[in-house]
């Protein structure tokens, strides 16, 4: 058993760790964007201040230290205190550190029909919609996997300003970009679906190693993509269509973003809609009802087991696939553009915003101005941020057939 306790300060917290009778303390300084790590901010609107917390893409450092890797399993107790509200994983499941995530404030719940959404008190919206979509991807899902609902009595999401991302399966605490509220519906009942999709394929069965990141990722994609669909029906097809034209992965030159906990996750690396494509081919060669067996049947033998890509194939009958990788053109460059500049002062903080931000700059960098030399070029010099050569080179790939 594992228990954390973290007792939140105005400029820090403490973090107590209890691993079967080891004990350690850390003073945690909150970072300023995110959510990644322990972040804090600070509602403008009324004053009220937020601590959230993702262990997600490295995150996991700020509570237990660099050496959580995927595989470590185990029984987890998350306290939160010095907070009026805490939304935390359930006590006592089954958790590796990349699947910690609390959030802690003065939140505003809105509930209906086992669905909670938290809001910060200041956000004027109405959640109905949300709750109710919610609810109806958690019941396509649930008929699917059969079975009882990995989550517990309650499903919890949290809306949260300025996320690089749209959402972030954590469970018990399921993060939601606050812009999935003007999102257009079918893409917010594809990422509601898709981390629904992730209680049982990424948290109930969840990776061996990082390099398995990308099989659940496309498995959830998928998932997400087919409850869309029949719930939506032909009005889902405009967004299903544009999400599964997706540019191949890009192979960075050294090492390979897969293996770096820092990286695994980023959609650029693990490709959800990529590895979606194999395993839609795999369902239909076989049939939705054989694919929707099998993989319940991985959810019995593999459930609160650390699982390989490997062992995901094999469950399903086939042999292990890999989306299509290219390799780049190696290039030097004669002078570096300002662009790529500001890039490469990125730094390595928050792996999710520094790949969002180098994606900008290289969209907003001028086109004539050897910005697609300057990008090839950065994706094996060392000293660019690795989140930044991997969004770098997603751009590249997406542009391959108009570059300047
Ligand atoms: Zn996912």
């Amino acid at each position: 058993m594992r228990t954390i306790t973290v007792q939140l300060g105005a400029e820090e917290a403490r973090v107590d760790v209890a691993v079967d009778g080891a004990r350690f303390r850390r003073q945690v300084g909150y970072r300023g964007d995110g959510p990644w790590g322990l972040t804090r901010w600070t509602d403008p609107a009324d004053g009220a201040a937020y601590v959230v917390f993702s262990g997600a893409l490295g995150g996991a450092a700020d509570l237990l230290g660099p050496v959580s890797g995927p595989d470590d399993l185990m029984p987890t107790a998350l306290v939160v205190d010095g907070a009026p509200v805490a939304v935390t994983p359930p006590a006592g499941a089954l958790l590796a550190g990349h699947h910690l995530g609390f959030a802690a404030g003065p939140w505003r719940a809105a509930a209906a029909a086992g669905v909670v959404v938290h809001a910060r008190s200041s956000l004027d919206a109405d959640l109905g919609d949300l709750l109710a979509e919610t609810r109806a991807a958690l019941d396509w899902l649930l008929d699917f996997f059969g079975g009882s609902a990995p989550w517990g009595s309650d499903y919890a999401q949290v809306l949260v300003p300025d996320a690089p991302w749209l959402a972030m399966e954590h469970p018990g605490c399921v993060l939601l970009s606050e812009r999935v509220l003007a999102a257009d519906p079918v893409r917010r009942m594809a990422v509601l679906a898709h981390e629904a999709a992730h209680q049982w394929l990424g948290n109930l069965v969840s990776p061996a190693a990082w390099t398995d990141v990308g099989a659940f990722e496309g498995l959830a994609e998928l998932l997400g993509q087919l409850t869309c669909r029949g719930l939506l029906g032909h009005d889902a097809d405009p967004y299903l269509d544009a999400r599964r034209q997706t540019p191949p992965l890009v192979r960075l030159p050294g090492d390979d973003p897969r293996t770096l906990a820092a990286t695994a996750g980023l959609a650029e690396v693990a490709g959800p809609a990529q590895h979606a494509e194999l395993y839609r081919s795999v369902r239909s060669s076989l049939t939705g009802d054989v694919f929707r067996e099998r993989v319940r049947g991985l959810l019995l033998d593999r459930g609160g087991t650390a699982t390989s890509a490997a062992q995901i194939w094999a469950a399903l009958g086939v042999g292990p696939q890999e989306p299509v990788r290219v390799s780049l053109p190696v290039a030097t460059r004669a002078e570096e553009g300002a662009w790529l500049r500001q890039v490469r002062d990125l730094g390595e903080e928050d792996p999710a915003t520094v790949a969002l931000w180098a994606r900008r700059a290289f969209r907003a960098a001028p086109a004539k101005g050897g910005r697609v030399a300057d990008a090839v070029a950065a994706l094996g010099d060392r000293s660019v941020p690795r989140a930044a050569a991997v969004g770098l080179g997603a751009e590249l790939v997406r542009g391959a057939r108009r570059l300047d």
